[in-house]
């Protein structure tokens, strides 16, 4: 949606800011970012066609959207609507809640708009959207202290329509208003197809109206460099935030930040801005970066020793680990309490479920890195389970 001298950018490397360390939880999350779903999405999105505000091909993407969150196992209560007419067409914004377990009334929010403008918009903004697809489909099965919500915007280009309506109808009608730890914002980050996209732009709120929530952006967005390298093999440059969905939140004081391309493309808001164009690897690193970042900025659980609760579930042990045939599972005191374990993959697909029973025949589970929860009177712990 916009053009940035390069002049007012200033080069910065990453670990300069370094102000959080490596996670290793957090890099075995985003390293599950898929190259071959991001090349789908991609081109999913080019199929749908022009996407104007309101059109058929807007409403089409917005149901297509729709059906990968619920796809990614998202219920259809965590997917709500948020619909605003442009001229005497109606079209709508897509929020998809993942509640939090410490602070579930408080907010990530991870958006990017979807509606494009004369082309079909493979970069503007659907590189944006393909890194939020994957991060959502990341992050379904893993805890986190915040709640956050992803949201892809329509009336982006028609001048932030859509984050404008949903800050003033939904952020500040709610009652209490809506608390907001941070606004991540990701619109066109496709790159050069044919150039070395090594580096993205991450921006702060550098505007004075209101100025109140300029430093904690700033302290955000170098946080935000820091996961970038900590997280993706790409380098960082600092710069400031304007012309898309992040500024009416700036607007109303919240704390922002965002991705943007570096190398910019020539082709935004053309026949031209397709999938041929842009460079879908560099998509995959910063779908790398910000799986990385927003585990940080919505404190994901340490699945090693997530313990939502109880200390009794201290005792809970799982043995032995790895394990070959079968799990053993050493349960706390209470033994006439009903308890379940579920194993799924790291991508979230549960592949074992049982009630009450302490050995888990596993010998027909692929080899592999699996997460064990255990569950009983609403507690829960995960562990990592290793099959040989
Ligand atoms: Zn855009």
């Amino acid at each position: 949606m916009k053009m940035k001298n390069l002049l007012f950018s200033v080069l910065f490397l990453g670990f300069f800011a370094n102000s959080q360390t490596f996670n290793q939880d957090y890099a075995n999350v985003a390293n599950l970012v898929s190259q071959t779903n991001i090349n789908t999405y991609l081109q999913d999105f080019e199929a749908l066609g022009v996407k104007t505000t309101g059109s058929i091909a807007n409403n089409n993407a917005y149901n297509w959207l729709r059906n990968k969150y619920l796809f990614f196992g998202y219920s259809e209560t965590e997917i709500t609507k948020d619909s605003f007419n442009y001229g005497a067409q109606s079209t709508s914004n897509i929020i998809v809640t993942k509640t939090g377990t410490k602070y579930p009334n408080t907010y990530i929010i991870v958006c990017g708009h979807y509606d494009t403008i004369t082309g079909t918009g493979a970069n503007d903004n659907g590189s944006g959207i393909s890194v939020i697809l994957e991060l959502a489909r990341l992050l379904k099965n893993v805890p986190t202290e915040y709640s956050i919500k992803f949201i892809n915007f329509s009336g982006e280009e028609q001048g932030l329509l859509g984050s404008a309506h949903y800050v003033s109808n939904v952020v500040n009608a709610t009652s209490p208003k809506m608390s907001i730890r941070l606004v991540l914002n990701i619109d066109e980050v496709g790159g050069i197809k044919g150039q070395t996209n090594d580096t993205i732009t991450c921006e702060r709120d550098e505007s004075n109206n209101p100025s109140s929530n300029n430093s904690a952006s700033n302290t955000f967005t170098q946080q935000l460099m820091n996961c970038v390298t900590l997280y993706s093999n790409l380098k960082t440059n600092l710069s400031y935030a304007y012309a898309s969905d992040y500024m009416p939140f700036q607007s109303n004081g919240e704390i922002i930040t965002g991705l943007f391309e570096y190398n910019e493309t020539p082709y935004a808001h053309t026949v031209n801005d397709t999938y041929s164009n842009v460079d879908p690897v560099y998509i995959y690193n910063i779908a790398k970066a910000t799986t990385g970042a927003v585990q940080h900025f919505a404190i994901a659980s340490q699945m090693l020793s997530l313990d939502t609760a109880k200390e009794a579930l201290k005792n809970f042990k799982v043995s032995p680990n790895p394990a070959k045939d079968y799990l053993q599972l050493e349960i706390p005191s209470n033994k006439n309490q009903k308890f379940s374990f579920m194993i799924t993959s790291l991508e979230g697909k549960t592949v074992s479920k049982t009630e009450n029973q302490i050995r888990i025949d596993i010998s027909k589970l692929p080899k592999g890195v699996y997460l064990g929860t255990f569950k009983m009177d609403n507690q829960q712990i995960t562990k990592k389970i290793i099959v040989e």
